[in-house]
């Protein structure tokens, strides 16, 4: 079977999209054995490597350090007013991504086994697949095609220039001297601190009363604060109404205000790729989030699987890689009820705005909605040593037990490295790790991550009764009395 020419003959698994969930589906089903097909319209990688989280995080890497050259007299250096070129950063941007870019080209999916085509897949029937005029015929077929920026329809948004993340990243020529980001959730909050630390005038526009909505109202004022404090301006309850082109950018009218800068960057939201792929033509169903599918990640047709944004609910990379796996362990498996179900427990997400928010599992807002009685355990940065002398000692962590036990539902920190730090509690709340075991568990000194140790022992804290104070210093008395 393996050595049936490109295209001919029938494929185990035909997979649309060469994102993470389409790249971690192929490698898999050819890891194992499978016949498998690649397709892709745009670039190997999809969203991740060429539009979104690698190019996001290198240029806030060189954004975090302008900053901190910038506040060089908390770490008793002289104030310097950091030099660099805009169009450097960008460049050093694409250099970072271009080393990662091999991991996902076609030629290592070739040398893994993997039939690559390039070009749009559409859907001839229930097994059958089209790109330009060739067919591929597959038992099983994967849709990961993910997501793409949605533009709202503002009156006059078809008439101006403005970026999006599919374009910001390389069709940015210069510098703009101003910009104005429409949407204040992760990817706007992130964008927008980074341009406005390398010199760009930023203006954060969002619909709602606050900036990252699905965190806590607490986070989020913290990060309204540094945002502010850096010199961001942030303007909330303010629904877009018209756009339009002026001489030096573009001008935005929302219900209470008027802006003007050089530059629009839309980053309102995200909607699915699945116009083109003729779904009726395969019996596939689909509404506004994207494809429809069960608990197996299957969709309406139980051979067709979905996975990554298109899939959702959780347009993360990681989930992306997480869902990916699952699909090719279902395909493989001859019955359903073998067939795994996927866990959304416990899914860590961290948005990378300097200080970083990571946050796992509950928050004290969602568990409020769900009924479900907890106990705050908090930790101010303020008290770790370490985030002391590396003068990081700003943020918080909060850690959200089941009440009357140390079950941890939840954690969300807001300080430097939590996204690394959070996947301790990622760990102990996958396999049941309660706040006491973090106590009891050595941590080096002096490291950030002594911030889970102190909450655990917080919570021990918690649990001396006055009644067992009494017996302790009873003991204690006792002691010296026969010495
Ligand atoms: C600015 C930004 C920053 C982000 N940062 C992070 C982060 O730090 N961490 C994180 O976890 N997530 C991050 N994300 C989200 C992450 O990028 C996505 O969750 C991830 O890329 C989803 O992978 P996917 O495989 O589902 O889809 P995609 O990566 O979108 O891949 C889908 C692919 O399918 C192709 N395709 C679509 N239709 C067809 C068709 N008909 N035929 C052939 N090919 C087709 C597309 O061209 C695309 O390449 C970020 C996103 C953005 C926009």
């Amino acid at each position: 079977m393996a050595s049936l020419p490109k295209g001919e003959g029938i494929y185990n698994v035909v997979v649309i999209g060469a994102g993470t969930a389409g790249l971690v589906t192929a490698a898999g089903t050819a890891g194992l054995g499978g016949r498998v097909a690649l397709i892709e319209r745009n670039k190997m990688g999809g969203d991740c490597l060429n539009f979104g989280c690698v190019p996001s995080k290198a240029l806030i890497s060189s954004a975090r350090l302008v900053q901190r050259i910038r506040q060089a007299e908390q770490w008793g250096l002289r104030k310097i007013e950091p030099q660099f070129a805009f169009e450097e950063v960008f460049a050093r941007m694409r250099e970072r991504r271009a080393k990662i870019a091999p991991n996902d080209s076609q030629e290592r999916f070739e040398s893994l086994g993997v039939d690559v085509f390039r070009g749009e897949a559409t859907f001839v029937s229930p097994h059958e697949v089209k790109i330009d005029n060739r067919r591929l015929r597959a038992k099983n077929i994967v849709i990961a095609t993910g997501t793409r920026a949605a533009v709202p329809p503002i009156p006059g948004i078809d008439v101006v220039p403005y970026f999006t993340n599919e374009t910001i990243f390389d069709e940015l020529r210069s510098k703009p001297e101003s910009l104005i980001v429409l949407g204040g959730g992760p990817i706007g909050c992130e964008l927008g601190q980074t341009f406005h630390r390398l010199g760009v005038r930023t203006t954060i526009v969002q619909r709602g009363d606050r900036l990252l909505p699905r965190e806590d109202p607490d986070v989020t004022a913290f990060l309204e604060d540094r945002l502010r404090s850096e010199g961001l301006t942030i303007i909330t309850d303010a629904d877009a109404k018209s756009v339009r082109r002026t001489e030096s950018g573009v001008e935005l009218t929302t219900d209470n205000t008027t802006l003007t800068a050089s530059a629009l960057l839309i980053c309102s939201g995200r909607t699915p790729n699945v116009e083109r792929l003729g779904l009726q033509n395969a019996g596939v169903e689909s509404d506004a989030h994207g494809i429809k599918v069960n608990e197996h990640l299957q969709t309406t047709q139980p051979h067709i699987y979905a996975a990554g944004d298109i899939a959702g609910p959780y347009l993360f990379t990681h989930m992306a890689d997480v869902q990916a796996r699952v699909v090719v362990r279902n395909i493989l498996m001859p019955l359903q009820f073998l067939r795994q179900k996927i866990d959304y427990s416990v899914v860590p997400w961290c948005t990378y705005c300097d200080p970083e928010i990571a946050t796992v599992g509950l928050n004290e807002t969602t568990a409020t909605k769900k009924n479900i009685e907890f106990h705050v355990i908090r930790q101010d940065l303020a008290e770790v040593d370490r985030a002391v002398v590396e003068s990081e000692d700003y943020g918080s962590a909060k850690v959200l037990v089941a009440k009357g036990s140390d079950k941890i539902i939840g954690a969300t920190l807001v300080c430097e490295s939590a996204g690394d730090l959070v996947h301790e509690f990622v760990l102990a709340m996958k396999h049941g790790i309660g706040l006491g075991k973090i106590s009891a568990t050595t941590h080096a000194y002096p490291t950030l991550a002594e911030l889970a140790r102190k909450m655990g022992d917080k919570y021990n804290k918690t649990r001396l009764t006055p009644t067992a104070k009494k017996i302790f210093t009873w003991l204690y008395r006792r002691q010296i009395r026969y010495e």
